[in-house]
């Protein structure tokens, strides 16, 4: 289908000023990532170090997911669709799997001048890159990526394309309603931590896919031979005149400092219940009302931070640490307070203020219950146009704010929203963003901020800086930090900032916000989780019994959400939810890394499992080794004797 070139046009005047229009077919592109396999990463038990050798390539998962739905737009409007990689030599395997898909061109930027880009250099590139496709096939319609990739996990790519383009990103799509190419706009559904939006954005657009969104087509023997011999095109440094000082490690704010393994949890008690299923079922009560383990959560102790040592140059003076209040409407999340709490301690740390920055409207109320979790100063932007969260307005109104004031560091939620606007602004400023921080610390030479993560899957951890660049931004995942006691009395300074943002200028919508019927899975107290080992959905009532005894939410694994047996909202892990209830319960689950990294920090773990050397029993407080179909029913038996839950 041909489509109205100046319609396509319109917003990208700016930065399409040097494209030359050759032609008007539709022209989707979809960036992907080659990734290592982490489910392949072994561990040297010698050096406890991560082998990286002999580690299998993939093509990111989700990425997949988003070269489906481009093929799928096309499939119904006409266009041609392109793919663009950068990364080293052997990422030409995956541009030819995309091929094989239905793919029409693919592009290759590879050069070792690109080594160590983190996600700020990493957008440069695939901008420039993508700039020289629209040369060549027309400007972008549409522009796709997956969701994040597997091995940073960070999701900052697509955010960070969108904004050098100026354009609207729709995140975590999880379907797209509707293209209007008369009109120029595209409606998608995307689903956040609170409920699912539905997005009207003016074209062209980006859009990053869950794998929610559709099963990725197999290729035929004929479709994979035709990839075979398919020609891509393969640019340089020189190639696209990238600039030295925006490309890998010089063009990149931040760098690792460290890398070292996850620390290990201590090993619990372990019951061989074979053959002893109700002794074992009696064993684990007696533990777990001992600990109160079906209680409320025990009150985190939250220490203030005394002020570091710090060894370096006193007279150069450090600017504020900052954490962003989400809240939907006012109503504030209580990742707020978490990172609030951190930024407290840093700020503390560093003997500097600690401020929360509120972005919205009408939400002034917010203020005091920032100043009521310790912090110092509040800055508040509150305008009719910030009603609802929408990415450009949002990052338009937080870059000013940093720009203007300066703050040493700026946290940030690791919810998809707070993901979506960390990832914009940041391209904005320009500044580093570390993503899925877990550990923070300030460095007593020099001040840095020292921001740690676990990486391929939690299989490592590193510790990363960024040295030249204010802000340093990290994104924080709920429940990784503890809330601070709010202060009965409490003052902190307000800053009220009129900053000017024209709505002609925002190309999103948002037409409607559906909240979530039930509870969040991070609130719950008590998490009943389910594997594999249940060996089918018929057998649900197993873990639902149970769950209902104990006033429980259920929680899975990837393997049986991916089998159907569950929805996407109940996954735990890497690329599921974090949680840290009072009380998780692993029935029929492994234990594999990318699970654990999403429940090792609840208070009290049992692992309900048939093989005595399944990884769980690693990381549980007790451990049953037994089979679920005689454990669970006695458990739930017994339990509903003795638990009085309210
Ligand atoms: C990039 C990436 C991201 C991932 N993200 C996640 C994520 O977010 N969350 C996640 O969970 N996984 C994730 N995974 C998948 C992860 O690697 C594992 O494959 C998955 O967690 C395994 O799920 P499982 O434990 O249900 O299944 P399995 O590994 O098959 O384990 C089933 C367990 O049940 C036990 N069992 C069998 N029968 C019984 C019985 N009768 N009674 C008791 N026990 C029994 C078995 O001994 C076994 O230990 C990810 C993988 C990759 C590559």
């Amino acid at each position: 289908m041909k489509v109205n070139s100046a319609l396509i046009t319109f917003s990208l005047a700016n930065t399409f000023k040097e494209i030359n229009l050759i032609t008007h077919d539709m022209h989707i592109i979809v960036c992907v990532k080659q990734v290592p396999d982490s489910t392949d990463m072994r561990i040297d038990p010698k050096t406890n170090n991560l082998i990286r050798e002999g580690v299998p390539a993939v093509t990111n998962p989700p990425d997949l997911h988003a070269t489906e739905e481009a093929l799928k737009v096309k499939e119904k409007l006409g266009g041609v669709v392109t793919a663009l990689t950068m990364g080293p030599l052997q990422a030409e395997s995956t541009l030819r799997e995309l091929i094989a898909m239905g793919v029409d061109h693919a592009y290759h930027i590879s050069d070792r001048a690109l080594a160590g880009s983190d996600t700020l250099a990493t957008s440069y590139t695939l901008w420039m890159g993508i700039k020289r496709m629209c040369e060549i096939h027309g400007p972008f319609t549409l522009l796709f990526f997956g969701r994040q990739a597997i091995d940073g996990e960070t999701g900052q790519v697509g955010p960070g394309v969108a904004a050098r383009f100026g354009i609207p990103i729709i995140t975590y799509t999880v379907r797209i309603e509707e293209i209007n190419l008369e009109k120029g706009y595209i409606v998608a559904i995307r689903k956040v931590y609170d409920g699912t939006e539905r997005v009207k954005a003016s074209l062209p657009a980006a859009l990053s896919i869950t794998e929610e969104a559709n099963v990725p087509r197999i290729p035929t023997v004929q479709d994979i031979i035709r990839a075979y011999r398919a020609k891509i095109t393969k640019w340089g440094k020189n190639d696209l005149q990238l600039e030295d000082d925006k490309i890998g490690l010089r063009g990149s704010p931040t760098f690792i400092k460290r890398v070292f393994p996850p620390p290990p949890r201590k090993k619990g008690q372990i019951f061989d219940g074979r053959g002893k299923e109700r002794e074992a079922v009696q064993w684990l009560i007696d533990q777990l009302l001992k600990l109160n383990a079906f209680g409320e959560k025990t009150a985190e102790i939250y220490e203030e931070a005394k002020p570091l040592p710090l060894a370096f140059d006193k007279t150069k003076s450090f600017g504020e640490v900052w954490s962003v209040v989400e809240h939907r409407y006012g109503k504030p999340d209580p990742v707020s307070w978490e990172l609030l709490g951190e930024a407290r301690r840093l700020s503390r740390l560093l003997g500097v203020k600690c401020a929360a920055v509120v972005v919205g409207h009408d939400i002034t109320h917010l203020a005091d219950e920032a100043a009521s979790y310790g912090a110092d100063k509040v800055y508040v932007v509150d305008k009719p146009i910030l009603r609802d969260y929408r990415t450009e307005p949002y990052s338009i109104a937080l870059r000013e704010l940093c720009l203007k004031y300066k703050p040493d560091i700026l946290l940030m939620s690791g919810t998809q929203n707070g993901r979506d606007w960390a990832g914009y602004v940041a391209t904005l400023i320009p500044t580093g963003l570390v993503a899925d921080v877990t550990q923070m610390d300030i460095d007593p030479s020099n001040g840095q901020l020292l921001a740690t993560r676990p990486d391929f899957g939690g299989n490592e951890m590193s510790t990363i800086v960024c040295p030249r660049h204010k802000p340093q931004m990290a994104t924080i995942r709920p429940k990784v930090f503890k809330i601070p006691p709010r202060r009965p009395v409490a003052e902190a300074e307000i800053i009220r900032e009129d900053i000017t943002i024209d709505e002609k200028s925002i190309h999103t919508e948002l037409l409607e916000f559906k909240p979530r019927e039930k509870l969040r899975l991070e609130e719950a107290n008590i998490i009943v989780s389910f594997g594999k080992g249940l060996g089918s959905p018929k057998n649900l009532p197993y873990i639902e019994n149970l769950a209902k005894v104990l006033n429980a939410e259920i929680g899975a694994t990837r393997a049986v959400v991916y089998s159907g047996w569950i929805s996407k909202d109940h996954q735990i892990g890497q690329t599921g939810l974090t949680v840290r209830p009072r009380l998780y319960m692993a029935i029929g689950i492994s234990g594999a890394i990318q699970h654990v990294v999403g429940m090792q920090n609840s208070d009290i773990i049992v692992a309900i499992n048939i093989d005595p050397e399944a990884p769980i029993f690693n990381v549980a407080d007790f451990g049953i080794v037994g089979d679920l179909f005689k454990i669970v029913p006695l458990l739930t038996e017994e339990l509903s004797k003795v638990v009085k839950i309210a």
